[in-house]
């Protein structure tokens, strides 16, 4: 029997009847329930999703399933980890995230081409972590200090590794450069993996905070985090990726539940902060030091460097503002307009 080949007509037909088909499943998906949920992490267009916990309340229904995978329709963007997201689960099976909901924060990073990178959305609280060994450059607090503030995210200062402040006098010096960030009005928290109870303290401090860990290199990010999610084995994985800073630094990005309350987010993306792109508008609005005396600058737009009747540069004349923050601010706006 020779085999049958389809008119045209009929192959216009199988055609629409496909056509059909799809529609009637995109349909029905409208139909669907949306469920919401938390991305933790993202693998190209699939994304893994977790339970929006029972502390954020919500009135669209959270699943209960865990480990969802899930595929994201193309589009609504860039999903991030720590994105809260609305999902269906379509008959034949997938899940499919159909909407991202607004997000309260968002942290970027510069990539090669000068575009900012989305790297992990709705965090609250960014860490500074330092450590005695290696000890930091001079602006490593301060400049991830300016990027939480533009990020307009709370930020706190970890001083890990305390132990090796043995010497009482060595110790008070090494402190002492960090009354300025407790004055500015942020938490500074000592720790130490070999002393618990600073770890204890951490917990608390981390309860209730969507937080991440930012800091050099060798500090004890690392440490801490899987001090803080003892059980969590892929943890380790993507946490030991850290000296890798290549490519695959957004794909290992995490958001991990803490068992002591709280959300932590483990990219090696994020643990870094670039000043050098930024504007002189965005440097002065940074730091916060210059908050009580911008608005009696005599000119709005007031670089605090050189102009006449600036409060800022009367300010740090009565000692009103921290000489070193001052000399940071003027070299980062010298570098910013080279
Ligand atoms: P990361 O690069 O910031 O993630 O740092 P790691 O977590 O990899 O830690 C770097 C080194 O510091 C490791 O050898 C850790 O064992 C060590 N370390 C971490 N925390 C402490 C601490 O509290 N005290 C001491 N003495 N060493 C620590
Ligand atoms: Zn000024």
């Amino acid at each position: 029997m020779s085999k049958r080949k389809l008119t045209k007509q009929q192959k216009s037909r199988i055609s629409q009847k496909q056509q059909l088909l799809k529609q009637c499943s995109e349909d029905s998906n409208q139909e669907l329930t949306s469920y919401l949920a938390r991305v933790i992490s993202v693998y190209g267009v699939q994304t893994l999703l977790a339970p929006i916990g029972a502390d954020e309340k919500t009135s669209i229904p959270s699943t209960t399933d865990n480990n969802i995978k899930a595929h994201v329709r193309q589009n609504i963007g860039s999903i991030v980890p720590g994105d809260k997201v609305l999902f269906k689960k379509p008959p034949q099976g997938g899940n499919v995230v159909v909407s991202r909901l607004d997000r309260t924060s968002l942290l970027s990073r510069r990539d090669s081409r000068n575009q900012d990178k989305p790297l992990a959305a709705n965090l609250d609280h960014i860490f500074i972590c330092v450590s005695p060994s290696p000890a930091p450059a001079v602006d490593t607090v301060d400049r991830y200090l300016i990027g939480a503030e533009l990020a307009q995210i709370d930020a706190s200062i970890i001083i890990n590794k305390i132990d090796l402040l043995t010497e009482k006098e060595e110790k008070e010096k090494f402190l002492e450069n960090y009354r300025i960030y407790e004055k500015l009005g942020y938490s500074v928290i000592k720790t130490s993996l070999y002393e618990k109870e600073t770890i204890e303290i951490l917990k608390q401090t981390l309860k209730n905070k969507k937080s991440v860990l930012v800091g050099p290199s060798g500090v004890g990010k690392s440490s801490i985090a899987q001090a803080l999610i003892p059980d969590e084995s892929i943890n380790v994985g993507s946490i030991s990726h850290h000296k890798d800073r290549g490519k695959h630094t957004t794909t290992t990005a995490r958001w991990y539940d803490l068992p002591s309350g709280g959300h932590l987010i483990d990219s090696p993306g994020i643990r870094a902060f670039q000043v050098e792109h930024l504007s002189v508008a965005d440097i002065a609005r940074g730091f916060v030091d210059f908050n009580r005396f911008r608005a009696k600058c005599k000119f709005h737009n007031c670089s605090h460097l050189h102009e006449p009747g600036c409060a800022v540069k009367i300010a740090l004349e009565k000692g009103e503002i921290n000489p070193r923050r001052y000399a940071i601010y003027r070299q980062w706006v010298n570098e910013a307009s080279m």
